[in-house]
């Protein structure tokens, strides 16, 4: 695997690859790499003639500086991690090196309506961070393959709008997400949980599934409340939002009994460890 920290060599080796016909593939992440991650470098391998992953924990789209401070970081491990795995290429950028004029953002994207729900909503400013981040990285890999993954729903969304909205030839493959046996969704923010609290992460888990076999029996009000509730009496100690959605806009929807396309999504703190996870619903 070759590792670049700077955009310049890096464009430079694709602007070699790109005289042939081979494809790449690009796996943005943030690092502290988990199964989850694997599953789409895996998925880029098998699909792509190139792989790249980028590891870049994004400043921009963090709206809470502690959960910025606090991200965990293992960059040798991810480096062997991505050796073992047969991935071709890590784009590793500093953050000067990524934003040469400072951080301060320039462009607005506009995302509508999906930058004022969930995510949005209580992480105000992350979607534009994303978006200036990923724009960035697109900018330089030109991939023909974006992997993304479901675990972040709300995130794909914004990612393909995105990519509308600069007009970049680029195709979004969404990958299913990668669970631990108890069902808990895989995520760089479980290193931050102990083994107690770890226990009680599952329960998300365990209630994605209750929504989505109890969503016709039940009222949404009442849906929502046990569901709630259950994780409040279970050691969570704050919850974002519990919600069922439309799965294209994620707005809500007047009658889940008569939606064909849902998407159930969670997200809640353990102490000051913020997880999200999803579903889809479908009938
Ligand atoms: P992150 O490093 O958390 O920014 O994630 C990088 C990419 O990996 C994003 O596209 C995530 O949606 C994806 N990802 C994170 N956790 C999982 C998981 N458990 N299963 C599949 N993909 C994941």
């Amino acid at each position: 695997m070759i590792i670049y920290k700077e955009a310049a060599a890096l464009k430079l080796k694709l602007i070699k690859y790109r005289e042939t016909d081979k494809t790449v593939g690009f796996v943005p992440t943030m690092g502290a790499l988990h199964k989850g991650h694997i599953h789409l470098i895996k998925e880029s391998i098998k699909k792509d003639d190139l792989t790249i992953c980028s590891i870049f924990v994004n400043p921009t789209q963090f709206n809470d500086p502690k959960d910025f401070e606090k991200y965990p970081a293992n960059i040798s491990n991810d480096i062997l991690l991505l050796i073992k795995t047969g991935c071709d290429i890590l784009f590793f950028p500093s953050v000067s090196e990524m934003y040469p004029d400072g951080i301060e953002r320039s462009t607005y994207y506009n995302l509508g309506q999906l930058e004022q729900l969930l995510e949005g909503k209580y992480r105000p400013g992350h979607f534009q961070g994303v978006c200036q981040v990923v724009h960035k990285l697109l900018d330089i890999i030109k991939p023909d393959h974006l992997y993304l993954g479901q675990k972040d729903y709300q995130q794909c969304l914004v990612i393909k709008k995105l990519i509308q909205l600069i007009n970049l030839p680029v195709a979004v493959n969404v990958v299913e997400t990668v669970r631990e046996d108890s069902g808990l969704a895989m995520s760089s923010r479980n290193q931050r949980l102990n083994d107690r609290q770890r226990k009680v992460a599952t329960d998300i888990y365990k209630m994605l599934v209750y929504m989505k076999t109890n969503y016709t029996a039940l009222s949404f009000p009442d849906l929502q409340k046990y569901v709630s509730e259950y994780l409040l009496k279970n050691g969570f100690d704050k919850i974002d939002y519990i919600t069922i959605a439309d799965a294209d806009t994620l707005l809500p929807v007047p009658d889940l009994k008569k939606s064909q396309n849902l998407v159930a999504l969670i997200a809640v703190f353990i102490g000051d460890v913020r997880l999200i996870d999803n579903m889809i619903i479908t009938h």
